[in-house]
């Protein structure tokens, strides 16, 4: 058993965490990054990098572009394709956004939190108790073999973590959380490498189809729908999913030639929509260990980044205090809600019109459509 002693544990290696560390660069706090899994790993996702995500990257990372241009297997996304029944329109994006495998994104990330003073990264390490004692957390690993203590802990490790249950007491709300699959194919055929797609409709139930071209002559093909009518109508989503592929007619053609390349593989993304516990004494919560996907694309990258960033200046915050209270992290949820708040709120509300009122996804294609740029 190693035992250990820092003032902060970030748990968990993905894009909150990696965040978190990368802004915490001259704090001079000595701090622990725990990881499940040994790097490179690949994480069940789309793969497309939002804009944001990027943005607040180059702000937080010196020499962000640099080292961003060593990752070859990416691509330069320029904008986006709604399909809706058989209409549709394109959508250029302002922002610089990418697609690529998480294999190679999460890597790069945590290779870049690597080389940080005084952050020492522990991987293979899955944690599965947190105990708390009056001034302090310890972490121990599932093996037994890595035991560590805290002052603080930020809790960025994903959607079914320990975190968000252990410390935050919250429990997944199947209202508020997607279900989603998707695959690796090669030789898909009318894709164009800077733009994703987007396929909604009649035939995708309240769910939408997506197909992101990789780096390498390879698209990421998935569909996601919310968890709570999966579990009401019975679905199997890989079934539907191989259907939708199958037998639509525009996805049925693009697919004819095309071969799997790996598994067809779901994971869940928890939708900002709802509002769990984030913060508490002693810790706040990140990425979708907070739920911070957006609820009208399930995008989740973005705001891990943003968020792990904002838990950083809470980190900030209290060591120069030395105030750990649950109300000293009430400025990391009013930092949340001001960064956050305003597109979690208005996508939240626009997925629960589509829903409730089946006309509206017409109008608001038609609405897209007369805001739309040409291909
Ligand atoms: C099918 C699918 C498609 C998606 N597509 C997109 C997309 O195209 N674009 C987008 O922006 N978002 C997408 N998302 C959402 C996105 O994947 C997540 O929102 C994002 O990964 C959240 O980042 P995170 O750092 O909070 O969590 P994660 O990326 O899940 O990272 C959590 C880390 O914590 C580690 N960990 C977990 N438990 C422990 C433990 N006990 N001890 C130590 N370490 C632990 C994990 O190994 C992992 O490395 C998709 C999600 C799914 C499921």
């Amino acid at each position: 058993m190693t035992e250990k002693n820092y003032d902060l544990v970030i748990l968990g290696g993905g894009p909150a965490g990696t965040a978190c560390a990368l802004s915490l660069l001259g704090s001079g706090l000595r701090i622990a990054l725990i990881e499940k899994q040994k790097f490179p790993k690949d994480k069940v996702c789309g793969d497309a990098i939002p804009g944001e995500a990027i943005k607040i990257l180059k702000q937080i990372v010196p020499g962000f572009d640099r080292e961003f241009l060593k990752v070859t297997q990416k691509l330069r996304t320029s904008g986006s394709v709604f399909h809706y029944n058989n209409r549709f329109f394109h959508k250029h994006w302002e922002n610089e956004a990418y697609t690529c495998r998480r294999l190679y994104f999460d890597n790069f990330l945590l290779e870049l939190a690597s080389g940080l003073p005084m952050t020492t990264i522990y991987q293979e390490s899955d944690v599965a108790e947190i105990k708390r004692t009056a001034e302090s957390f310890t972490l121990i690993t599932k093996s037994g073999s890595l035991e560590i203590s805290c002052k603080m802990i930020v809790g960025a490790d994903g959607v079914n973590g320990l975190s968000t249950s252990l410390l935050g007491g919250n429990k997944i709300s199947r209202k508020h959380h997607v279900s989603a699959v998707r695959a690796y194919f090669k030789g898909v055929s009318g894709v164009r490498e800077d733009l994703t797609e987007f396929y909604a409709g009649r035939h995708y139930g309240s769910g939408y189809f997506w197909i992101f071209p990789i780096y390498g002559g390879l698209v990421n093909a998935g569909y996601g729908l919310l968890s709570d009518e999966i579990s009401s109508a019975d679905i199997n989503l890989k079934q539907v999913f191989t259907r939708i592929m199958q037998e639509n007619g525009p996805l049925h053609e693009k697919f004819r030639h095309a071969g799997q390349y790996g598994p067809l593989e779901s994971r869940g993304i928890p939708l900002g929509s709802c509002k769990p516990v984030i913060s508490g004494e002693r810790f706040v919560l990140a990425g979708d260990a907070a739920s911070l996907a957006d609820p009208l694309s399930g995008a989740g990258i973005g705001n891990a980044v943003v968020s792990g960033n904002s838990a950083a200046m809470q980190v900030l915050r209290c060591f120069r205090s030395g105030d750990f209270s649950e109300q000293a992290m009430k400025a990391y949820e009013a930092d949340i809600k001001k960064r956050l708040g305003k597109e979690l709120r208005r996508n939240a509300v626009i997925r629960k019109t589509i829903n409730s009122f089946p006309l509206i996804p017409n109008l608001a294609f038609l609405f897209g459509k007369k805001f739309s740029d040409k291909i």
